[in-house]
């Protein structure tokens, strides 16, 4: 029977994180072949050598998760084209802004039987309206795209803590059943729904949140500003959800997609730390400036996803339904204080 052959498309903290959960299947299961390619964004580290060069030979990513041995059989290569080429599963795992770029170089560069999955938490606006990354990446290469999201702090999954996640899936259950297998380890338990629009906007939206409920910690507001904020906020992301597909379910906000992944990121994710300092810098600082100090070349979503979250409010008449998700735009762009997170 004919294996699978596996490429993850990225490798900063979560792209990592996802390579090594993939590569330790890969080794067991006799359905993949051993290695898994790991495309690289190349870059020169302060010590002159290339990031691609130490990752292959101390397997760790020294730059985005140093400490964790990938796998030995984790390749890092810089070049996209040789790194599909022989792959008929694609993991997407960059920052979303990246993504299109990325599809654009990958058309004619594929092969004709890919599957491909989504662990990017992001969307890009167009002239037609909101494009779910999953549904850029389908269009873009002809191809059928499920989605991983799940309540998933890379680092704590990195040193093999137990968490879950939610594979979103359109069609094929057994495409869906792959995917699970892939991904699935003792620490990490995945599950399967069919609602990949459900999944993937859960995992955008709550980045938005997130930023929300960082502002509330550096204005000191306590617990039960930060609940309210969250359950608000929780609210606007399934109005918003079925506003924009109807076929979203209820129970997916009980995955860990959803409650689940908004609770972690509200308490533990990169979003709110980084809202946290704008806040307690009372908006002097720029988000660009403290993503730079804070994140050393790790990315944000949540501002962007506001911003273009933003977009689609305006255009549709719709901000007013969302107070959480509007504040949160004219926060981060200096036209509202930090303090208007609270103004209902
Ligand atoms: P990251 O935040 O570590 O971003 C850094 C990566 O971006 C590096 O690999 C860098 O090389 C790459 N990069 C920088 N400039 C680039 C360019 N011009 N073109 C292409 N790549 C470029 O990335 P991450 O943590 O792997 O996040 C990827 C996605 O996964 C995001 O959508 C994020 O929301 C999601 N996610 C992250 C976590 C987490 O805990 N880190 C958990 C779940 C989901
Ligand atoms: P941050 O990007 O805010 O760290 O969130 C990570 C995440 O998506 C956890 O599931």
């Amino acid at each position: 029977p004919h294996k699978s052959k596996v490429t993850v498309v990225g490798s900063g903290n979560w792209g990592s994180v996802a390579s090594k959960l993939i590569a330790s299947n890969a080794l067991r299961l006799a359905s993949f072949y051993d290695e898994v390619r790991m495309w690289v964004y190349e870059e020169t580290l302060p010590s002159g050598e290339k990031l691609t060069d130490v990752i292959n030979r101390t397997n760790e990513n020294v730059k985005y998760l140093p400490g964790i041995k990938l796998g030995k059989n984790v390749i890092a290569d810089p070049d996209l084209e040789s790194a599909v080429k022989d792959s008929n599963m694609l993991v997407f795992v960059t920052p979303h802004q990246f993504v299109e770029g990325i599809c654009k170089r990958l058309v004619g560069k594929i092969r004709g039987d890919v599957e491909a999955i989504s662990l990017i938490k992001g969307m890009e606006v167009k002239m037609e309206g909101p494009c779910m990354i999953s549904t850029l990446i389908s269009q873009h290469l002809g191809i059928n795209c499920c989605v991983l999201m799940g309540a998933n702090i890379a680092n704590e999954i990195a040193v093999e803590k137990f968490s879950e996640a939610t594979v979103g899936y359109r069609g094929n259950r057994e495409i869906a059943e792959k995917w699970v297998q892939l991904f699935t380890t003792p620490y990490f338990m995945v599950t399967a729904v069919q609602d990949v629009e459900g999944v993937e906007l859960c995992g955008t939206l709550k980045n938005v949140v997130a930023i929300a409920a960082g502002f509330v910690d550096g204005l000191e507001m306590g617990n039960n500003t930060k609940a309210a904020i969250m359950r608000i906020g929780l609210k606007e992301m399934k109005a918003f959800s079925k506003m924009l597909f109807p076929s979203v379910k209820e129970s997916t906000f009980f995955e860990s997609c959803g409650v689940a992944d908004l609770i972690t990121t509200c308490l533990g994710g990169r979003n709110r730390k980084v809202a946290e300092a704008f806040a307690r810098n009372e908006g002097k600082r720029s988000f660009d400036e403290l993503e730079a100090e804070m994140l050393q070349g790790q990315k944000l979503q949540g501002v962007s996803t506001a911003r273009e979250l933003y977009e689609v409010l305006s255009h549709r008449g719709w901000l007013e339904l969302f107070p959480v998700f509007a504040t949160v735009h004219e926060i981060a762009i200096g036209r509202l204080p930090p303090s208007a997170i609270v103004r209902f």
